[in-house]
C-alpha cells in the first residue's frame, strides 16, 4: 500500500510518499509560496538530483494537483498512475479534547476540526484546506488525520488544568493540550524497543528540541505531562518563543511600551527565545558558532536554553517518582552534542553520566550516550513524525478494508 503523508500550512504543502510494505520513502517534497507569485515545487527521489519547478500556484487544490503530477511524471515520478496512492494521512496540529487518537476523515471529523479553529487559528484552517484539496483531486481515496495533541490527551487533570477559574475551562476549554505528540509518541516507542523493555514498565522523559521545543513525562507509555500548554508558547525557551514567563508581563509591557495585545503576542512568539537573548539568530548552529567565537550574549542564550530543559527534566523525574531514560530528539536534540552536555552536566544526582565519546558520535539509528555505569540512560533517537502518520493511516485504512470485506 502506498500512503501519501501531507503537512499543509497556510502557504505551503509538504509531502512524503511511503511504500508501507518496506516503509521506504518513494518521494518527498514541498510546495511553497502558495497564493503568491513564483510558487516553488521541490521534489526529491532517493539518489536523484532534486527537481525544482517555479510556477503560479494559487491555491491548495492546485498545489496537490502539481504534487500528483510530479509523483506520476514520466521522468521524475515514482508512480505509474495516481490510482497507486491508496490512502492519504494528514498532520493536524490541534485535536482539542475531541481527538485522543488518529481517525479517518468523514463529515463529522471535518466539522469537529473546524470547531477547533479558535484553538489553532494559524494551523487548523490550513490543514482543512489540505484535506479539501486532496478530496478534490482524489475523491475516492480514504484520508486520515493524525493530531499533534492526541498523544497528550492521557494527561491527568492535575497536569492539564491551569489554576484559574474553572468556568474558563468549561466554557472555552482553556487548558493545557501539549504538542509534538506524534514525535513524543514515536521516540518513546523507539526508545523502549532500543532498551529491549516493555514501554508499560518505563518512565521516560522525551525532549523534542527543534525550532519548537517541548519535554514530555511519559509514564508507562502514556503522556503524563508535557511542557507546551494551550498553545505551543508555554514551556521551554525556543528559537523565537519565550516559553514560560510571568503572565503579568503581558499587561505590564502593553502599558509601558504602548503596544497592542497582538504586538506583544507576536513579540513572545516570533521575537523572543534564542533570537532575543543571543541577538544573533534563532538557529542553534549560529548561536553555538557565535558562542565559540566569544560572543557573551550567545553564551548566555545557550546556557539559558539548556538550563530550562534541565529544570523540566528535574521536574518530570519528580513527577514520575524516577526516570529510566532521558531521550533527545529533533534538530537540536539529535545534532548538538554541546547542548546535550550542557543539559546533562548537573544531572549526576539522578545518576546520569554522559560518555562524551558516544555523545560526540552520530548515527541515524537510536543510540545510548551514557556510560555503562550510568543509572539513567540518555538516548538520542531520531524522530520521524511522517512515518508515524503513515503507520497510523495504514492501520486505519486496513481496518476500513477489513470492515468492508
Ligand atoms: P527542527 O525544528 O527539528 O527541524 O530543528 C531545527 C533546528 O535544529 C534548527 O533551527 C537548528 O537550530 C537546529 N540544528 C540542526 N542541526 C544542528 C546542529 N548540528 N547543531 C545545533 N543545532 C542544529
Amino acid at each position: 500500500m502506498n500512503i501519501l503523508v501531507i503537512n499543509a500550512g497556510s502557504s505551503s504543502v509538504k509531502y512524503q510518499l511511503y511504500d508501507m510494505k518496506t516503509e521506504f520513502v518513494l518521494a518527498k517534497g514541498r510546495v511553497e509560496r502558495i497564493g503568491m507569485d513564483s510558487s516553488i515545487l521541490t521534489h526529491e527521489v532517493d539518489h536523484q538530483p532534486e527537481v525544482r519547478e517555479v510556477s503560479e500556484i494559487l491555491d491548495h487544490t492546485t498545489a496537490i494537483k502539481k504534487v500528483l503530477d510530479m509523483l506520476t511524471h514520466r521522468k521524475f515520478g515514482v508512480l505509474r498512475n495516481i490510482a497507486d496512492i491508496q490512502a492519504v494521512g494528514h498532520r493536524v496540529v490541534h485535536g482539542g479534547e475531541t481527538f485522543s487518537r488518529s481517525v479517518l476523515v468523514d463529515a463529522q471529523v471535518k466539522l469537529e476540526i473546524r470547531k477547533l479553529f479558535d484553538l489553532a487559528p494559524l494551523h487548523n484552517p490550513a490543514h482543512m484546506m489540505g484535506i479539501a484539496a486532496v478530496e478534490a483531486n482524489l475523491p475516492e481515496v480514504p484520508q486520515a488525520v493524525v493530531f499533534d495533541t492526541a498523544f497528550h490527551q492521557s494527561m491527568p487533570a492535575s497536569s492539564f488544568l491551569y489554576a484559574i477559574p474553572t468556568v474558563l475551562y468549561r466554557k472555552h476549554q482553556i487548558r493545557r493540550y501539549g504538542f509534538h505528540g506524534t514525535s513524543h509518541d514515536y521516540v518513546s516507542k523507539k526508545s523502549a524497543e532500543f532498551l529491549g523493555r516493555p514501554i508499560e514498565t518505563l518512565k521516560l522523559i522525551t525532549c523534542h528540541i527543534g525550532n519548537g521545543a517541548s519535554c514530555a513525562a511519559i509514564l508507562h507509555g502514556k503522556s503524563f505531562d508535557t511542557s507546551m500548554g494551550m498553545t505551543p508558547l508555554e514551556g521551554l525557551m525556543m528559537g523565537t518563543r519565550s516559553g514560560d514567563l510571568d503572565p503579568a508581563i503581558v499587561p505590564f509591557t502593553i502599558n509601558k511600551e504602548d503596544l497592542t495585545l497582538n504586538e506583544v503576542n507576536s513579540m513572545l512568539n516570533k521575537h523572543s527565545g534564542l533570537l532575543a537573548i543571543s541577538g544573533v539568530s534563532s538557529d542553534m548552529r549560529e548561536v553555538v558558532d557565535a558562542m565559540n567565537e566569544g560572543n557573551a550574549n550567545a553564551k548566555l542564550a545557550f546556557e539559558m536554553y539548556a538550563y530550562r530543559i534541565r529544570k523540566y527534566i528535574g521536574a518530570y523525574a519528580a513527577a514520575m517518582d524516577g526516570v529510566d531514560a532521558i531521550v533527545f530528539t529533533a534538530g537540536v536534540g539529535e545534532n548538538s552534542a554541546a547542548l546535550r552536555t550542557e543539559v546533562c552536566k548537573s544531572l549526576s544526582f539522578l545518576g546520569v553520566h554522559l560518555d562524551e565519546t558516544r555523545n560526540a558520535g552520530r548515527s541515524p539509528e537510536p543510540r545510548r550516550i551514557t556510560t555503562e555505569q550510568s543509572r539513567v540512560d540518555v538516548l538520542v533517537v531520531p524522530t520521524n513524525e511522517e512515518l508515524l502518520i503513515a503507520r497510523d493511516t495504514y492501520e486505519l485504512v486496513k481496518g476500513l478494508e477489513a470492515n468492508t470485506r
